[in-house]
């Protein structure tokens, strides 16, 4: 397969890739869904870019800092620091990021034998792509807080963007605070439905979700 082959339009078109075991359909998978983060422009030049500087622009600064982070640090790792949350709720956004939660998708792929559902909307496989961007409850919630804070209505990286590519490229701390918190307070209210078989409605969950948000800003 050439890489002509796998281009299609602005996306990758990785499924000429045919006749893969269970474990590497998995991961094909999985890697269509971190490539669809990103949109080639053809028409656009290469440049070159210091994924460690704001903007793409190398500074001695930053090339200390990633010397003393370890070279292969990935640069949105090292953004969610910077957001302003709890340390718990840090580390939770970075385990959504490097896809470590335990979604029953991710449970399966470790060997659980799991009916491997979305607990929201019981329609889809219940992966991290799925829960936070697809599922039909997240839809719906993120369209909640639309409702109650109107300045994300036309936000790309908070309408339809994954937790990661608001955290490498939207410019609004507001964006990348909220993602976090959508993010954590969906996987709680999951949690709870699961394990407490309670259920909350999604006018209910996008106040939870807005009062967190709001009681970082206190934080800052
Ligand atoms: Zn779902």
């Amino acid at each position: 397969m050439t890489v002509q082959q796998a281009r299609n339009g602005n996306r990758w078109n990785l499924n000429l890739v045919q006749h893969l075991s269970v474990q590497a359909e998995q991961e094909k998978q999985q890697l269509m869904q971190e490539l669809n983060v990103y949109i080639v422009d053809q028409e656009e030049i290469d440049q070159l870019s210091w994924k460690w500087g704001l903007r793409g622009k190398f500074t001695v600064k930053t090339s200390y800092e990633a010397m003393a982070s370890g070279p292969y640090i990935e640069n949105c790792i090292a953004k969610i620091w910077k957001l302003t949350a709890p340390m718990r709720i840090l580390i939770f956004g970075w385990l959504v990021i490097k896809n470590r939660i335990l979604t029953t998708n991710n449970l399966t792929r470790k060997g659980w034998e799991l009916p491997n559902i979305c607990y929201l909307c019981r329609k889809e496989a219940e992966s991290v792509r799925h829960l936070f961007h697809a599922c039909n409850f997240s839809t719906l919630l993120r369209r909640e807080i639309t409702v109650k804070i109107p300045e994300l209505n036309n936000c790309q990286f908070f309408q339809s963007g994954s937790f990661k590519a608001a955290i490498l490229s939207s410019k609004l701390t507001m964006v990348r605070q909220m993602q976090l918190a959508f993010c954590f307070i969906l996987w709680k209210e999951r949690c709870r439905w699961l394990f407490q078989d309670k259920m909350k409605n999604i006018e209910a969950v996008g106040e939870e979700i807005c009062q967190e948000y709001t009681s970082w800003n206190l934080l800052m």
